[in-house]
C-alpha cells in the first residue's frame, strides 16, 4: 500500500504590498520539479503592526520558513533568535528558517548576487567593483563582496541620499578590508578603465520604465569588465541588452533572483532545486 502522508510543508513571503511578488511562481515550479508536492509557498499580505502575530502563526503552523519583503525586512530582526553575520551588517533579513521554533535570519539578496557572479565564473577576490545605488540591494551586494575579499568598492549614488551612502561607506570601512570610495552621481558616470565588476543596484530599468538606462557613459564599460544588473523585471533590461550588443559579459537581475530563490529552497528543504526550471517559470510569468 502507498504511504499515506498528507502533511503540508509551508514556506512563503510576508510583505505589503505583496500581491505582485513573483516568488510563488519560481518556488512552485521548483517544488513541482523536485517532486515536493506537499510543499507550498504562500504569498501573505501582513500589516506592518501584525508582523509579530504573523511570526506566532508561522511557529504555530510549524512553517519551515518565510521570506520578508517591504516593509518587514528590518522590523523582523527583533523577533529572531539568531541572525547571520552578513544580515546583521546589511541591517536587514529577507529569509527566515524555522528550526523547531528557533528562528534564524539570513539575507539572501547579496548571496544571490554572489551566486550569479560565481555561475558566470567571476571571483571578486582582489577585484575592483563599481556599484551604482546605495539602497537595500546595494548594501547587501557591497557587504557580501566586502566579506568575500573584494579589493576595492566604488559606490556611486545620487547626492540627495548622502546619509545612506555615508552609512554604507562607514559599514564597509569598519567591517571589510576593501578600499572604499564614494562619488555623488550628478552626471553621466565614466567607469574607470581598471574596473572589473560593474553593478546596477538602482531601480532604474524596473517595470514599467523598461527603456530607462542608468546615467552611465556606456562607452566607458569595456569587454574586460563584468556587468551585473539587479532588475528582475523585465528579465532583460535596456542595460543588459546594450551590454550584450557591445559584447560585454553580463548577467541579469532575473538570474540573480532565481539564484536567491534557489538558495532559500536549499535552506528550507536541504535540497538543490533545478534553476533552469525556475528561470523558465519566471520568464513565463513576466512575459
Ligand atoms: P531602494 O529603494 O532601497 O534603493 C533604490 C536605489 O536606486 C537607491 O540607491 C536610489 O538612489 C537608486 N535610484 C532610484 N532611482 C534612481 C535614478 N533615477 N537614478 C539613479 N539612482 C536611482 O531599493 P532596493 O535597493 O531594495 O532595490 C533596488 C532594485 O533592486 C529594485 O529594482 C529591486 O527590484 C532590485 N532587487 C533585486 C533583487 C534580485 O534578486 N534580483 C534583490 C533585491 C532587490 P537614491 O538614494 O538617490 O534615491
Amino acid at each position: 500500500m502507498k504511504e499515506q502522508n498528507y502533511l503540508d510543508h509551508l514556506v512563503g513571503v510576508f510583505g505589503q504590498p505583496v500581491s505582485e511578488n513573483p516568488g510563488v511562481v519560481i518556488q512552485d515550479a521548483a517544488f513541482a520539479a523536485m517532486g515536493l508536492e506537499r510543499w507550498h509557498f504562500l504569498t501573505l499580505d501582513v500589516d506592518r503592526d501584525k508582523l509579530e502575530d504573523a511570526l506566532r502563526g508561522l511557529k504555530a503552523f510549524k512553517m519551515r520558513g518565510i521570506n520578508c519583503t517591504i516593509p518587514h525586512k528590518i522590523a523582523v530582526m527583533q523577533y529572531l533568535d539568531e541572525i547571520s553575520e552578513s544580515a546583521r551588517l546589511i541591517g536587514a533579513v529577507n529569509t527566515i528558517v524555522n528550526e523547531n521554533g528557533r528562528l534564524f535570519g539570513e539575507n539572501t539578496d547579496g548571496k544571490g548576487f554572489m551566486m550569479s557572479l560565481a555561475e558566470n565564473g567571476v571571483n571578486v577576490s582582489g577585484k575592483k567593483a563599481v556599484v551604482f545605488g546605495a539602497g537595500g540591494a546595494a548594501r547587501a551586494i557591497c557587504v557580501e563582496m566586502g566579506l568575500a575579499g573584494v579589493g576595492a568598492l566604488h559606490i556611486v549614488n545620487r547626492p540627495q541620499d548622502r546619509a545612506l551612502g555615508d552609512a554604507l561607506v562607514d559599514i564597509l570601512r569598519r567591517n571589510t578590508a576593501a578600499q572604499v570610495a564614494y562619488t555623488d552621481w550628478t552626471e553621466p558616470f565614466r567607469v574607470p578603465a581598471d574596473a572589473d565588476i560593474v553593478v546596477n543596484a538602482t531601480s532604474v530599468g524596473l517595470y514599467p520604465d523598461v527603456n530607462a538606462l542608468p546615467n552611465i557613459d556606456l562607452d566607458s564599460i569595456l569587454p574586460s569588465m563584468f556587468v551585473q544588473d539587479v532588475i528582475p523585471n523585465p528579465t532583460e533590461t535596456a542595460l543588459i541588452r546594450e551590454m550584450r550588443r557591445r559584447g560585454v559579459p553580463c548577467a541579469t537581475g532575473a538570474g540573480m533572483l532565481v539564484e536567491q530563490a534557489a538558495l532559500n529552497i536549499e535552506m528550507w528543504t536541504g535540497r538543490k532545486p533545478d534553476k533552469a526550471v525556475m528561470y523558465h517559470a519566471l520568464e513565463e510569468a513576466l512575459s
